[in-house]
């Protein structure tokens, strides 16, 4: 039994695991049991031992929860009036489109894809559609409605703040984000993936810049399917190999070989996404080429560990890199690895446990 408690420190969120002990005690450390909550909190209100901070006042939940649907009416019928949803801010514009933060019936903030015309077969987008919009996980941004009846097609799903976490890596670069933050990331992104798995659906495109980075350190995965629906033109990262564009430094050998994508072929994306995150948004393999890495895959070469880059981190890499792909982990034991990253060590410092 476990749960998660944030801590303010000087603007920065850290992320304690309280744990529960069979007999019914609280502790962050098997050294110091407490009995009942209160207790726990008044003596880290008295002491920081080992905490960032002494705890303070208690932080003012602003979160709401995000909903699944925009209203009971999009649960089913989930074509809406394009007139109903307004274009306030543009947030970025991707290789498809545009993409707005809106407001949907003057009430609910959501972001808007706004994609160009003839980047999709509206038929197949409508059939993927229909299965994104019934995956439903806290770590996966929700598909809330679409407008597919005139151009440009409008997908409206859940706003995430602070954006892509490719950007959001790239632009503290390091100075705020620190190993238990980044380990956190990446089990929340396991998270999403393993019920992706539980549902047998394969995202096909797992990257930093496909993950969305919320208030609060949460982390989410976006844009899981549409990757069978695009005609791709981004030639910087989808390379074309044979007649189909794929973003080659993130998908498995065999990915590129065959075409045929797998959830093993997204552990492998997993992967490249971990060297993302411990190295705050660097490009893999940078300064080669797409047929450069794939030549070099297949003589066994794998990214080397970045310098900063725990041990365990890299072992949790080279296990996704795995050139059989049955011999990858399952996202599954990917998310309790990372979840149990720090079980063994102290729980207190980043730097402790690297
Ligand atoms: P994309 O077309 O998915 O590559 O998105 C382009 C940019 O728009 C991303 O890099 C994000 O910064 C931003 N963005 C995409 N989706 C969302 C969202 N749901 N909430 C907030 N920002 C988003």
């Amino acid at each position: 039994n476990l749960f998660w408690a944030p801590v303010l420190d000087e603007g920065v969120v850290k992320h304690y695991r309280i744990r529960q002990l069979d007999e019914g005690g609280f502790f962050l450390s098997r050294r110091r049991a407490f009995s009942t909550l209160s207790e726990f909190v008044s003596h880290y209100t008295r002491t920081s031992d080992g905490l960032c901070v002494k705890l303070g006042k208690p932080c003012l939940k602003v979160q709401v929860p995000a909903p699944f649907d925009l209203s009971y009416k999009t649960v089913d019928q989930w074509e809406i009036d394009r007139n109903s949803v307004q274009l306030l801010k543009r947030l970025g514009s991707g290789q498809f489109g545009e993409v707005w933060e809106g407001l949907w019936n003057n009430t609910t903030p959501v972001a808007v894809k706004t994609l160009k015309p003839g980047s999709m077969d509206p038929n197949d987008f409508l059939r993927e559609a229909q299965i994104m919009k019934s995956l439903r996980h806290p770590k996966l941004i929700q598909l809330y409605a679409v407008c597919t009846l005139e151009d440009p097609i409008y997908i409206i799903t859940e706003l995430m703040r602070h954006g892509s976490l490719q950007e959001y890596l790239q632009n503290d670069a390091g100075s705020k984000i620190h190993l238990t933050q980044q380990v956190d990331m990446a089990a929340q992104v396991a998270s999403g993936m393993a019920y992706l798995e539980s549902q047998n659906y394969i995202h096909r495109d797992l990257a930093a810049r496909n993950v969305l980075v919320g208030e609060h350190n949460i982390y989410k995965v976006a844009d899981f399917g549409l990757a069978r629906v695009f005609k791709v033109d981004n030639e910087d990262i989808y390379e074309s190999t044979h007649e189909i564009r794929l973003p080659v430094k993130w998908t498995a050998p065999e990915a590129i070989r065959t075409n045929k994508f797998s959830i093993k072929s997204d552990v492998w994306s997993f992967g490249i996404l971990l060297y993302e995150i411990i190295t705050y948004g660097e490009m893999p393999y940078s300064g080669k080429t797409g047929a450069e890495v794939i030549q070099l895959l297949g003589q066994n070469y794998r990214l080397p560990q970045p310098s900063n880059c725990p041990q365990k981190f890299y072992s949790i890499m080279l296990e996704c890199w795995n050139a059989e792909p049955k011999e990858r982990p399952t996202f599954e034991t990917l998310h309790w690895k990372l979840e149990d990253y720090f079980e063994a060590d102290s729980l207190y410092s980043d730097t402790n446990n690297s």
